[in-house]
């Protein structure tokens, strides 16, 4: 059985909750392999994949061009803007560099990957523009606390998802933005689900769970994620060994005792934390 099924967007859009990142591609790695392991995910169904202008200054854009070559229709591809960027006259300039890299005409959803000192407002206004114009099917945030999306005002409805640090050892989100965004219906898109493979994986709690269910530490904390609603993860992987894991994760259902025990080995927050930001 799948846990994780598809994530809705208000508009109607559906996707698959398990995506692929690509923080780190285009840089100095094997840009081919790269490109093959994202193209393995989409075999899989791993159909979202989350790339920025940031990763690899393009270069992350270039190896998504490749990997997603002829198959762009399979594909809800997502982009982030830079806040120095995310400006009513920069916006269009760095979306179109971003499209040209990555060989499409269109992106599915643009966000703004943090904030910085251009207003919220404008960047919403600058959003809405690129939508107008079919450049962009929808928008989003990353990185904003719950106290930024509410600044949106009027414009927080058209926000179609914050992307945010959610794994085991930041739980923080839990007390208040994804019961924020749940409420609104706006999915949530966690970001470094499986830790960036450190020392999370490495947790005797997870490594117990992981046995009981002949399964890996990075497929129970992929697992976890998965099973709250409304949530997309895309955890990054270059290896075909752990992009094949990582969609058997979807397979993995977690019990009431595995549950209770991940709470006692990574204690669920009891009061507001400023939102983590990696
Ligand atoms: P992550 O996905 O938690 O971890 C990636 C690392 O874990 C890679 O070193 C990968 O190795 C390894 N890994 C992946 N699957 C594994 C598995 N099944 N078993 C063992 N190790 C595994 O961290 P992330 O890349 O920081 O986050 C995911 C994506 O979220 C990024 O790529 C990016 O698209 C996005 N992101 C967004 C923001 C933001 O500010 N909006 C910030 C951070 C990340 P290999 O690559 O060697 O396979």
């Amino acid at each position: 059985m799948t846990v994780a099924q598809t994530i809705r967007f208000p508009d109607g859009a559906t996707v698959p909750a398990l995506g692929q990142g690509t923080w780190r591609m285009g840089e100095r790695g094997d840009r081919q392999a790269e490109a093959a392991a994202l193209r393995l995910g989409l075999d899989l169904g791993m159909t979202v994949i989350d790339t920025a202008e940031m990763y690899g200054e393009g270069g992350a854009e270039e190896v998504v061009a490749e990997a997603i070559a002829g198959r762009r229709d399979e594909v809800f591809l997502v982009s982030k803007v830079y806040p120095h960027n995310a400006s009513r006259s920069k916006l269009p300039r760095a979306l179109e560099a971003s499209l040209k890299r990555l060989g499409v005409e269109r992106l599915d959803l643009y966000l703004l990957h943090w904030r910085g000192s251009v207003p919220l407002a404008e960047t919403a206004e600058a959003m809405e523009r690129v939508v107008a114009q079919g450049k962009i099917a929808r928008w989003g945030a990353s990185n904003l606390d719950v106290a930024d999306l509410e600044e949106l005002g009027p414009a927080l409805p058209a926000c179609a998802t914050d992307q945010v640090l959610w794994n085991l050892e930041e739980r923080g989100v839990e007390f208040d933005l994804l019961p924020f965004c749940e409420g609104l219906g706006m999915p949530v898109m966690a970001y470094s689900p499986v830790g960036q493979g450190g020392s999370l994986l490495t947790r005797p709690a997870l490594k117990a769970i992981a046995g009981r269910h002949g399964a890996t530490p990075a497929q129970v904390a992929l697992a976890f994620v998965l099973r709250r609603p409304g949530v997309i993860a895309i955890p990054k992987a270059s290896r075909p060994e752990h992009v094949r894991a990582n969609a058997a994760a979807r397979d993995l259902l977690l019990t009431g005792q595995d549950l209770a025990e991940l709470d006692a080995a990574f204690p669920p927050p009891r009061r507001k934390q400023p939102l983590a930001i990696l």
